[in-house]
C-alpha cells in the first residue's frame, strides 16, 4: 500500500466516522485530484492508454479537421487552441504539427489541474499557456477546443431510488471500508418528472461538471467562433444506470478500494451535453462513432502511407490503425462530438 493511498483512505475514512457519508461526487472529485496531481498513469507503465498514445495518425486527424473549418471559416487570427486534460501533451504536438502545414498556427492554451501532467506538457510544448478553467483564456478570437478522455474523470453524481423515494448516492463505511450507501436527504425533486416513477435500486446519474465546462464551452463558441471536438466513450441516448469504473495497471479494479489510486471514470451522457451547447446557441454538429469519424477522415490512406515510408514499422501502424477503429476496441464505444459556431461551416466526419 503506498502513502497515497493509505493517505487519502484514510482521510475519507475519519472524514465519514466524524461526520458521516460522504457524496459520490465528493468521494470521486477527490480521489481523481489526488490520482492526476501525482503522476502520469498514461502509456504501458501507467494505468491506461490513450488514442493519441496509439498513435500520432490520431492528433494529426484532428489538426487536419481544425485546420480545414478554420481555413473555411475565413483564417481569423489571433486563433486559440485549446485543450481540455491533455495529458502527456502528445495529441496538441501532433495536431498543432500538422495544422501548421495549412497555415494554421494558434495560440496553445492547456486546461490542466495535475502537476506532475504539466511539466510533461512543458517539455512536449513550451510554448503553451496554462489554465485552471476557461475562464481566463482570451476571448480576442475564435476558439478551437479539444478534450480527448477529459470529460469522462469529471465526478458525477448519482441518484437511487430506495422504498423511500430518490436519495443521493454517497459513500460510507462498513467497518473500514468505504462503501456506496444511499443518503438520508430526499431527492425526489432533483429528478425530472418523467423520470420519478422507478424501481428500487434505479440509478440516474449526471455529471455537473462536465455540463457546466460544455455550458462554458459552447458560449465562447458562440461569442468568438470556433469549433470543439469532445471525444470520450460513452452513450448517445440517456439512460438509466451507474457507469463509475476504475482502472489501475491497465485492468479493473474496486472504485472503492484505494481512492487516489486508480483512474476513475464514467461514460458521457453525450446526449445532454448537445442540448446544452445547442442551449447556448451553438451548432451541434453530430455525435460519431470515433471509427467512423476517423475514417471519414481518411485514416486508412494515412496509414498506408505512414506504413510505406517506414515498412519495418508497418505492422505496429497496421494494429494501432485497428486498436483506433476496430468495433470491438475503440472504435465503437468511444464517440467524437462536434460544436461550432453558428456562423462556422461544418466538419468533415459528421
Ligand atoms: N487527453 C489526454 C489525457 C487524458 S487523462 C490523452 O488523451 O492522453 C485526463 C486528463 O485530464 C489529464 O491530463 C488530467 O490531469 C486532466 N484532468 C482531470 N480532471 C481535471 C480537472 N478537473 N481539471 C483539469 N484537468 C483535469
Amino acid at each position: 500500500m503506498s502513502e497515497g493511498e493509505a493517505g487519502l483512505a484514510a482521510i475519507f475514512r475519519r472524514l465519514i466516522a466524524n461526520t458521516g457519508p460522504i457524496s459520490l461526487m465528493h468521494y470521486m472529485g477527490e480521489s481523481n485530484a489526488r490520482y492526476y496531481n501525482g503522476r502520469d498513469p498514461l502509456g504501458d507503465e501507467g494505468d491506461f492508454i490513450t488514442a493519441p498514445e496509439i498513435s500520432q495518425m490520431f492528433g494529426e486527424l484532428i489538426g487536419l479537421w481544425l485546420a480545414d473549418l478554420w481555413i473555411r471559416a475565413g483564417r481569423a487570427e489571433p486563433v486559440h487552441y485549446v485543450e481540455l486534460g491533455p495529458g502527456r501533451g502528445t495529441l496538441a504536438v501532433d495536431a498543432m504539427r500538422t495544422a501548421r502545414r495549412y497555415g494554421l498556427e494558434p495560440r496553445v492554451h492547456f486546461v490542466e489541474s495535475s502537476t506532475a501532467l504539466k511539466e510533461v506538457q512543458l517539455r512536449a510544448l513550451p510554448g503553451a499557456f496554462w489554465h485552471d478553467s476557461l475562464t481566463s483564456v482570451p476571448q480576442d478570437g475564435p476558439v478551437l477546443i479539444v478534450g480527448n478522455e477529459f470529460l469522462d474523470a469529471l465526478p458525477v453524481r448519482q441518484l437511487v431510488m430506495t422504498a423511500q423515494g430518490w436519495r443521493e448516492r454517497m459513500i460510507g463505511l462498513d467497518g473500514d471500508r468505504l462503501v456506496p450507501v444511499a443518503g438520508q436527504q430526499p431527492m425526489d425533486a432533483a429528478v425530472p418528472e418523467a423520470r420519478r416513477e422507478a424501481a428500487p435500486g434505479t440509478i440516474i446519474e449526471t455529471c455537473p461538471g462536465a455540463a457546466a465546462i460544455v455550458y462554458e464551452a459552447a458560449g465562447r463558441l458562440v461569442a468568438q467562433g470556433g469549433a470543439a471536438l469532445l471525444i470520450d466513450y460513452g452513450h448517445e441516448a440517456i439512460r438509466d444506470g451507474s457507469t463509475l469504473q476504475a482502472v489501475r495497471a491497465h485492468s479493473r479494479v474496486d472504485p472503492f478500494a484505494a481512492p487516489g489510486e486508480a483512474d476513475l471514470t464514467a461514460h458521457v451522457d453525450f446526449a445532454t451535453l448537445a442540448s446544452i451547447a445547442q442551449s447556448r446557441g451553438a451548432k451541434w454538429l453530430g455525435t460519431v462513432p470515433q471509427g467512423q469519424w476517423l475514417r471519414s477522415l481518411g485514416i486508412e490512406t494515412r496509414a498506408q502511407s505512414l506504413a510505406a515510408y517506414a515498412p519495418q514499422h508497418a505492422d505496429a501502424i497496421r494494429s494501432a490503425t485497428e486498436r483506433l477503429i476496430g468495433e470491438g476496441q475503440m472504435g465503437l464505444l468511444f464517440k467524437v462530438m462536434g460544436l461550432a459556431s453558428p456562423d462556422w461551416p461544418d466538419g468533415v466526419g459528421f
